[in-house]
């Protein structure tokens, strides 16, 4: 390489601010910085290899490098890199936009493109606002509202964050924010006062129907995470709780907004969660997966209903006036579609159901550790929440280390994880192998058993 891991260090250091991330201890430690990737494996400046764990942020579906996605970039871009969607139309975006239209559930069928969740998000409420003002603005003046749930995560631009319902993210933008109406999530494993998870369910549903029922009137849309609260900490649903919501939306006459950005694309065995309650929304929020993890590309989906309500004469100003310079864009595109046929050429939903299946037993290991709390599952997306007492379910505080020490540990013996909180993500590649699977399982067994033994040695020479 032309520069060594030092140099790039220091310039790191120098000129990146990286996301989500305090810089102040980022400059304390030293980087992880990624050279290339092969299959399941990422590679640092120092030809350290690493399993990724966590998908390069849950994006990466067939595996590093992959020769056929490759081939199709490289297919692309000799044809053409970009050109824009606005008042003109690209070969690979209509494809694209034909096949997401056939897979996905229900009755969408129109596609408009973003290049990233949050936007994917933004462009679905703006869709369900103006919706209802090119139904009847007169009829619908009040229907202005979104419903979203309690440690909801949407992405990080303002709308987005405006339904978003995690207190650390959110808080401080607070007064930048459009209100919200917040239903409780059914997050059993801290809610077990209220009994056990059709009592939480039961609980969460009837809440939302007394939102509903007072403030339908107010409400434009609920949006939704189906199945698994990602970034909130892996909250697995109770089955049946996302059927419930969506018949909740039909009485009170609100649009439902399903944000699969995270759960798309085979992440809980099945090509979409909606899939596995039979629920069809009115508009679908697509992004991480999409590309197999190679290019920045989202997709909001709505139905020919939502869509006719914004056919008009010009200067009825039923326009949807929204638009990213990059909408459509040929090299994204072209790859999302190759990442969608060899999804189903390799048969990868099918072995995702398997691999899940066979991994939880291996999973069901950590338990014999006493501060391993909860661990939850949903297809090959996993969160283990890590307690200080089984019992009291009480938390370690970040002083205590004991968290981001397992990551330390874990990245130390070769695997990539993140945590959210108090929770270890596993969030592995869906081509990984069960060999993989069980190797990424027993590192994290490892470095929280070490994690909890370095906690212990301290408090006992307090
Ligand atoms: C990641 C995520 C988003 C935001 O996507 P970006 O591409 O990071 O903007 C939105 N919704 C959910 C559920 C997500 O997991």
């Amino acid at each position: 390489m032309q520069y060594t891991s030092e140099q790039l260090e220091k310039w790191d250091k120098k000129y990146v601010w990286h996301p989500f991330t305090q810089m102040q201890s980022y400059m304390e430690e030293k980087p992880f910085i990624v050279e290339k990737g092969e299959g399941s494996y990422l590679f640092d400046v120092d030809g350290k290899a690493y399993l990724d764990g966590y998908a390069s942020l849950w994006v990466n579906v067939h595996g590093h490098n992959d020769k056929k996605l490759n081939e199709a970039l490289y297919e692309q871009i000799q044809k053409i890199a970009h050109s824009t969607l606005l008042g003109s139309a690209n070969v690979p975006s209509i494809l694209l936009a034909k096949k997401l239209a056939e897979i996905t559930p229900g009755q969408l069928s129109k596609v408009f493109y973003s290049d990233t969740g949050s936007a994917a998000v933004e462009i679905a409420l703006k869709i369900a606002y103006q919706y209802w003002k090119n139904l009847d603005p007169v009829k619908y003046a009040h229907k202005n509202k979104f419903v979203s749930f309690n440690e909801a995560y949407h992405g990080d631009t303002i709308g987005a964050v405006s339904v978003g319902g995690m207190d650390l993210f959110h808080r401080i933008f607070k007064p930048l924010l459009f209100e919200r109406i917040a239903a409780p999530s059914p997050y059993t494993y801290r809610m077990n006062h209220l009994g056990d998870e059709e009592s939480v369910k039961a609980y969460c549903l009837q809440e939302l129907e007394v939102l509903l029922q007072t403030q339908g009137n107010e409400i434009a849309g609920l949006i939704i995470e189906p199945l698994v609260q990602g970034a909130a900490g892996i909250i697995t649903h109770p089955r049946g709780f996302l059927k419930e919501v969506e018949q909740l939306c039909r009485t009170y006459n609100v649009l439902l907004i399903c944000d699969e950005v995270a759960v798309g694309f085979g992440r809980t065995g099945t090509l979409f969660a909606c899939e596995q309650e039979d629920v069809e929304p009115d508009l679908i929020c697509i992004g991480k997966g999409i590309t197999g993890g190679y290019m920045p590309l989202a997709a909001t989906l709505t139905t020919d209903k939502v869509f006719a309500a914004f056919l008009a004469n010009p200067d009825e100003n039923k326009t949807f006036f929204h638009g990213h310079t990059y909408t459509g864009n040929q090299l994204a595109c072209s790859v999302a579609l190759k990442n969608i046929e060899l999804i189903e050429k390799r048969e990868l939903i099918k072995s995702v159901q398997e691999k899940a299946k066979r991994w939880t037993k291996q999973l069901e290991k950590l338990y014999e550790l006493s501060i391993v709390g909860d661990i939850r599952q949903r297809g090959l997306m996993v969160g283990v929440e890590i307690v200080k007492n089984r019992d009291s379910k009480e938390m370690f505080s970040i002083n205590d280390g004991v968290i981001s020490q397992i990551i330390t540990r874990a990245k130390e013996k070769g695997l990539i994880i993140r945590q959210l909180g108090p929770v270890i993500t596993m969030m592995p590649i869906l081509a990984m192998t069960d060999e993989e699977l069980n190797k990424m399982a027993e590192i994290v067994y490892e470095a929280i058993k070490e994690a909890a033994e370095t906690y212990q040695l301290i408090e006992s020479t307090k």
